[in-house]
């Protein structure tokens, strides 16, 4: 049997951003990459090659003092540097044809890549794409799951010697393949994530990805709010192991019409927590993010709590007259 290889592709941008006080010239493409550097990992998370190249900014010529003060780049460095397609497509070759999966410190620089070649009507990845976010698995398997590090925190916890400024793309994809490393492989390949610049086209297509007792799931996108959660399959609660549709002990509710939060129960596996956050795409259509958790007795006492205090709290509000507040809690 041929063996399929896998590469990581630890991939890190810079990028310059808008002139603040003006508006933007572009809505779909705040940031503007500046530096492409990645480190490529075989399977067994050894780096075999590595990846940097600087990009002349055209759209946003003038380097924004911030992400001067956080690059080190003047405006007149980056002159004699190629466009954006051109090193994209190098980099992209540099990749090579075997199967890979990008690894990135943080959710944003696979959204931000796709921003700069959808400009570029450069044909973007297919969907879906899956990849690492070191920074949230950082947090999984060195923290709470939840709180967030910056790369120089992760570094020093891990006592990774310092190899080079931080803030410039190649040092920075080093160091997260050096955090990434650190971990053992099979506790880091079952924890892939799935960026969201690109969302389902349609039901057929919707993201789903399980982790054994809990799940992600990516919906299509919908012209309103109110439209994603009140879809059906959006609101819905499977059981993460048997996937039994369950019956809720907490319908959704929110307290900001961004997160929505629901608690369910299985009669064989459980407490079931269920977290929805709804995004807005560049097309300003909405769509939904739903995260699925086997949770205890205290989890689930949690929620009861969280919800009696949104209720307290709504109570004590003025009440609404003429329309439905959309906080209201949703029966499904
Ligand atoms: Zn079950």
């Amino acid at each position: 049997m041929e063996e399929i290889t896998m590469n990581y592709i630890v991939l890190d941008l810079e990028w310059n951003q808008s002139p603040s006080g003006k508006k933007r010239i572009f809505k779909s493409l705040p940031f503007e990459i500046i530096e492409i550097g990645a480190i490529k990992l075989n399977e067994n998370f050894e780096i075999i090659d590595k990846f940097q190249e600087t990009i002349r900014p055209v759209i946003y010529p003038h380097m924004h003092h911030i992400s001067q003060e956080v690059t080190g780049f003047t405006t007149s460095e980056l002159q004699h540097s190629r466009r954006f397609p051109d090193v994209f497509r190098q980099f992209l070759s540099w990749c090579g044809t075997e199967e890979y999966r990008f690894c990135t410190w943080g959710p944003l620089d696979l959204t931000e890549l796709q921003r700069n070649m959808n400009h570029y009507h450069l044909p973007l990845f297919p969907a879906p794409v899956f990849y690492y976010d070191i920074q949230e698995i950082f947090s999984q398997l060195k923290e709470d799951g939840i709180v967030r590090r910056s790369l120089e925190y992760a570094v020093d916890d891990l006592h990774i010697s310092h190899q080079g400024d931080f803030h410039r793309a190649l040092v920075d994809a080093y160091y997260t393949a050096r955090v990434m490393s650190a971990f053992s492989i099979d506790e880091v390949l079952p924890r892939y994530t799935v960026d969201t610049y690109q969302q389902p086209r349609n039901r057929k297509e919707e993201f789903y990805i399980s982790y054994g007792t809990s799940s992600k799931y990516v919906s299509q996108a919908f012209p309103s709010k109110p439209a994603v959660i009140k879809d059906p399959e959006v609101v819905s609660m499977k059981c993460c192991i048997c996937q039994k549709r369950l019956r809720k002990k907490i319908h959704w509710f929110t307290e900001n019409s961004k997160n929505y939060y629901a608690l369910a129960y299985c009669s064989e596996h459980g407490f079931l927590s269920g977290k929805i956050h709804i995004k807005k795409n560049d097309s300003d259509y909405y769509f939904a993010i739903k995260e699925l958790t086997l949770t205890d007795q205290k989890g689930a006492d949690l929620l009861f709590e969280r919800k009696k205090d949104y209720q307290k709290k709504r109570n004590q509000r003025p009440k609404l007259t003429g329309s439905l507040s959309n906080e209201s809690i949703l029966k499904h």
